[in-house]
């Protein structure tokens, strides 16, 4: 059995006869920053998409922490650990910075609808909606605790993005910058409090001061511990944040290992770093 917090084994995905991912393994260990490189095409975001139950694989298996996940819903999926930022940045446009980041953590939240579940057993549809009701107006010990720390949760995360983020705060996602988009993204992703954050190209059109500070953030995420499977294109950033680097070329692994030994493979000098 093996420790790994993330195992990918022979993972397969075609798209009408295209093998965008051919068979595909590799693993991130507890606390390791893992990235994946590749020219545009060679599968990248198709195993991101596997990892978090986007996509569903034609073959091969996924396991965090030791549970198979490849035919769980990504939402199971994020409840069980993982979350994720996209290529393009995608948050709720009309909801502000703290609410945005509020409902990722709403999006993995069970527990504050006890009486839904009842209804299963009484099959009385109206006994279980007056009960919501009833704690909708009064709240419930549990319910106010509940609240208290989801919005601990929401100005921890803030804060960490505080000279951006904070003077923001209320203001609505569609008048952010892109970079504060972007930063808001990746606030909601750790409120989750994932066990694997996976972030597919978070400098994606950010200029070289902002690529910098997204290079200390993850610095910094790395630092807590935080483990991380990354998509990105800038090689330096790579180069300094990673521990390890796989190499993806038409679907499938060409290389993997430490960065300095990676950049210096001539597969992958031929395939990629080359061009
Ligand atoms: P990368 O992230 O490395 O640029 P992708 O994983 O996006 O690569 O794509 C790998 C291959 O799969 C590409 O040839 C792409 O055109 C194809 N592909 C990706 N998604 C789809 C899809 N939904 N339908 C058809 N082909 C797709």
């Amino acid at each position: 059995m093996s420790d790994a917090l993330l195992q990918v084994d022979d993972l397969e995905r075609h798209f009408e006869g295209l093998k965008a991912v051919g068979g595909v393994s590799f693993h991130v260990s507890p606390g390791e920053v893992v990235s994946i490189i590749g020219p545009n095409g060679s599968g990248k975001t198709t195993t991101l998409n596997l990892v978090t139950g986007a996509l569903r694989p034609n073959a091969g298996s996924i396991s965090l922490d030791g549970v198979r996940i490849d035919r769980a819903r990504s939402v199971d999926i994020a409840e069980h650990g993982i979350a994720r930022t996209f290529q393009n940045g995608r948050v709720f446009a009309t909801l502000s910075v703290a609410d945005n980041i509020e409902v990722g953590i709403h999006s993995t939240l069970r527990a504050h609808r006890p009486f839904r579940r009842l209804s299963h057993l009484f099959l009385l549809r109206w006994i279980p909606l007056l009960a919501e009701l009833f704690v909708a107006i009064f709240g419930t010990p549990a319910a106010r605790r509940e609240r208290r720390s989801i919005d601990a949760i929401v100005e921890t995360e803030i804060d960490r993005f505080e000279a951006r983020l904070g003077p923001r705060r209320d203001d609505p996602a569609y008048s952010l910058s892109y970079a504060n988009r972007r930063r808001t993204e990746i606030a909601r992703a750790l409120a989750l409090k994932p066990k694997l954050l996976v972030l597919d190209e978070p400098t994606a059109g950010m200029n070289q001061s902002e690529t910098a500070e997204v290079l200390a953030q993850l610095l910094q995420l790395k630092a807590e511990g935080q483990t991380i499977l990354l998509v990105e294109h800038k090689l330096d950033l790579v180069m300094t944040v990673s521990d390890r680097v796989i190499v993806m070329d038409g679907g499938r692994i060409i290389a993997e290992g430490a960065p300095q030994a990676v950049r210096r493979d001539p597969a992958v000098i031929e395939a990629y770093l080359g061009r």
